[in-house]
């Protein structure tokens, strides 16, 4: 399947000087590194850093753009976009909410200012008479390499590619993100969560708190990812406000359009 994307520049100039007319089209979707190693897009590149100023470079190894922000409430990664190797967050702690993971497990943990908000996003839940249930959150480079290659070694890579993240690429690397379920799901994290009170009541009130459903439903042309209710990431309320009102998707907010290609 080829996806071209799309770059509408004009989204994506608010802190930036420059003015492009033309979008900047990237063929082949979850590979860039076809079109940046092809010479002839080198000055595409160029323009491409200059409104994106949070990708410097493209890995070698994966030939996935590079974020230079990670530690940004506002990073995003998608099948185009991985944290830098190795990458860590800095503040990982774990939220006083009702976890589905053990005690000292990592899947319980997120960065501080996420986990504050998580707090007062389940607290709300609770006000409301709904039990969410954080089911799991950051996600080690490690444990994410562990996971694609078992998919690999049992269903083949582009089997894998298209149903796990590449390592480095997973928002919950960030530990911005939660999967959320409840029992009401029988703790599934599976699409039949948005029927639930729980899931409806998330979907609603969940940019209150600075949360986005980060893959919306029929947005997967755009996020790369099917509808996942159960995933919230943090952005910090003024995105998350922005994203619910317009609904749009993080791709969109930045500036960014996956479309199909059928040429
Ligand atoms: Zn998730």
């Amino acid at each position: 399947m080829r996806y071209c994307l799309l770059l509408l520049t004009l989204l994506m100039l608010g802190g930036c000087n420059q003015t492009i007319n033309q979008p900047l089209q990237v063929r082949e979707f979850g590979s860039v590194k076809n079109f940046l190693h092809n010479e002839k897009n080198t000055k595409a590149l160029a323009v491409f850093r200059k409104v994106d100023k949070n990708v410097v470079e493209v890995s070698s190894q994966s030939g996935l753009f590079v974020v230079s922000n990670p530690d940004d409430v506002d990073v995003y990664v998608n099948k185009q976009r991985q944290l830098p190797d190795g990458y860590v967050p800095p503040d990982l702690i774990e939220p006083k909410v009702a976890h589905y993971a053990d005690s000292g497990d990592d899947r319980r943990l997120m960065r501080a200012e996420a986990a504050e908000a998580l707090e007062a996003l389940f607290e709300a839940a609770t006000t409301e008479g709904l039990d969410l249930v954080a089911m799991s959150g950051y996600r080690s480079y490690d444990r994410q390499a562990i996971i694609f290659q078992n998919n690999v070694d049992r269903n083949g890579e582009e089997h894998a590619r298209m149903f796990s993240a590449q390592p480095g690429t997973s928002e919950h690397q960030t530990g911005l993100a939660m999967d959320i379920s409840a029992a009401s799901a029988s703790f599934a994290l599976e699409q039949a969560f948005s029927n639930t009170d729980e899931g409806s009541w998330l979907a609603e009130q969940a940019h209150k708190f600075g949360f986005i459903i980060r893959y919306p439903e029929d947005k997967m042309a755009i996020t790369g990812y099917a509808y996942e209710p159960w995933h919230v990431r943090y952005v910090g309320n003024d995105i998350a406000q922005a994203i619910y009102q317009k609904n749009l998707t993080l791709e969109e907010y930045f500036g960014y359009h996956f479309e199909e290609d059928n040429s």
